[in-house]
């Protein structure tokens, strides 16, 4: 058993307080995918990943994932004026990330591996992990932390692999064949591949405009097509992002 909320307090005491378990934090972002897709790959997919990472190690626990993530961007998640896009600010995710960490390195934690998987929350994580450790070592706690974003996971090789056809790039592959991909093999029944939009891949202008401007988006809020996604790709990039993460883990903490 690794999922950390599933655990009686007994059973968790005795796996954490000597500091020796890792837990992973997945966090997440639910935002719209597209008309062929859940709105919580950002969540299911680090989720999982995690799951199967601790279970490659000795004593790892994941911790419930943070759902909500900072606010959708047009150049990268399609924007935040979507229906069902539900985001939080930046300083709520920072608070967050901080209170979640803060309350798990009392109970004795001091190893840490957080998950992202939206775009849009690395720099408030990283805020929030630098607030956690500044307020924990005024308690004469120190902890190390990991954090990384599992798309970081997927080589050239894989890269190849899953898109033969050319790959034009991490920045428009929201709601496209990396995400539908995984959830194709990890969740197929939030998955109606039926229903995925064929365009090119979106191209934006090199800047960001305020209010942001939903014309630049395709109206199906994916920034490149899903139609070439497959589970057996998805289980490629499963594959490599968890023997990648689980290694670097016993990198950082062997
Ligand atoms: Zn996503």
């Amino acid at each position: 058993m690794n999922r950390l909320a599933d655990l009686d307090w007994k059973s968790y005491q005795s796996r954490t307080q000597h500091g020796d378990a890792v837990i992973l934090l997945p966090i997440g972002a639910i935002e719209q995918h597209g008309p062929h897709m859940s709105m919580n790959p950002d969540v299911l997919i680090p989720e999982a990943i995690s799951e199967s990472v601790a279970s490659g190690l000795t004593n790892a626990l994941v911790a419930p994932a943070i759902s909500y993530g900072y606010k959708s961007q047009v150049k990268s998640g399609g924007g935040n004026f979507f229906p069902g896009t539900t985001c939080i600010n930046g300083k709520t995710l920072i608070d967050t990330i901080q209170d979640v960490l803060i309350a798990l390195a009392r109970h004795g934690n001091r190893r840490f591996v957080l998950v992202n998987g939206h775009y849009e929350n690395s720099m408030f994580i990283v805020e929030g992990i630098d607030l956690a450790l500044e307020s924990l070592r005024r308690d004469g706690i120190d902890c190390n932390i990991m954090l990384l974003s599992y798309w970081d996971y997927v080589d050239q090789t894989t890269i190849k692999a899953v898109f033969p056809d050319g790959f034009t790039g991490w920045d428009v592959e929201h709601g496209g064949v990396l995400e539908t991909s995984l959830m194709l093999y990890l969740h197929p029944d939030l998955v109606n591949m039926d229903k995925t939009v064929n365009h090119a891949p979106a191209t934006f202008p090199p800047y960001d405009r305020f209010p942001p401007e939903p014309s630049w988006v395709p109206a199906s809020g994916t920034l490149s097509s899903a139609s070439k996604a497959t589970a057996e790709h998805g289980k490629l990039l499963f594959r490599v992002c968890v023997e990648g993460i689980q290694g670097s883990i016993k990198t950082e903490f062997a």
